[in-house]
């Protein structure tokens, strides 16, 4: 549940009970094997519009197969996934739509070698919303502006630090204008000295009233800045709560164990 009392960039009041909103992502139910590896065992997770939640747990837990789940790079056997209130149909076409809707931000950036930064960030606008070159590029260079890599436009993927080359993942999930980002150990692969530019950038969207899903091991950064932070253990949430709650409080053992292994 969203405790932030309404939109942070506006301000605005919650909706009243009469018109409830439906979450920006609702999960419910999901449960995805490989092959016998069972390894989400019934997953129910709400994220509400502006709402910022982190989840932690051991590796091998299931954080990325939940997801990749959620916007359909694996398909879930069980379980549903809704989008705005809307069930996710298991078309290709759905899908899509879908996905323009819901960005994924990577651990190893993903980013498209043989493009430019700028031809990244414009990729998707052009490709998949159908936007005019022109268009797409002054969007591009906005957003690659609020990342502060404008000096970078022109240069490769190579030529760029882990740090810089993940700002570009995000300016390319933000060009799409999404409704919500999902971040899979966005800093895990980055040097530590590189960690903090992202997470800046990261907190800054967050202040923006992004919807984000960010899977992290990054604890300052859960505390910080989360609404809700979930617990996951062995394919399910052992528990979830506010960042005072899960990390001042933990109810579980499992939980109280694993903070001890990484605060
Ligand atoms: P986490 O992100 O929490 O480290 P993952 O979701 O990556 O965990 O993995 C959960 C389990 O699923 C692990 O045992 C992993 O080996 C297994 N797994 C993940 N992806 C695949 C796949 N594509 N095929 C088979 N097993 C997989
Ligand atoms: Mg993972």
């Amino acid at each position: 549940m969203n405790t932030n009392p309404g939109n942070r960039e506006t301000g605005q009041t919650p909706l009243s009970p009469q018109s409830p909103q439906p979450p920006m992502i609702s999960v419910r139910g999901l449960h995805k094997w490989f092959g016998e590896l069972h390894v989400l065992r019934g997953i129910d997770l709400d994220v509400d519009r502006s709402e910022v939640v982190t989840v932690i747990g051991s590796s091998g837990s299931g954080k990325s197969t939940l997801l990749r789940c959620v916007n359909y790079l694996e398909r879930p056997q069980k379980g549903r996934v809704a989008i705005g209130g809307k069930p996710v149909e298991d078309t290709e076409w759905a899908i899509n739509a879908m996905r323009t809707k819901v960005g994924m931000v990577f651990q190893h950036f993903n980013l498209f070698p043989h493009m430019t930064v700028l031809g990244n960030v414009i990729e998707g606008p052009t490709q998949v919303l159908g936007k005019s070159k022109d268009e797409a590029v002054e969007t591009a260079r906005a957003y690659l502006d609020k990342v502060g890599l404008s000096d970078k436009v022109d240069v490769w993927p190579s030529q760029l630090s882990g740090g810089q080359k993940q700002r570009v993942a995000i300016a390319r999930a933000l060009a799409m204008e999404p409704e919500a980002i999902l971040f899979d150990e966005p800093t895990s692969a980055l040097d530590p000295e590189l960690v903090g530019e992202v997470l800046a950038v990261m907190k800054e969207l967050a202040a923006e009233g992004m919807t984000m899903v960010v899977v992290t091991h990054e604890m300052g950064f859960a505390r910080e800045v989360a609404d809700t932070v979930y617990f996951m253990d062995e394919g399910v949430i052992l528990e979830q709560g506010t960042p005072e709650q899960v990390f001042g409080q933990p109810r579980e053992d499992r939980t109280r164990a694993f903070l001890a292994q990484v605060l």
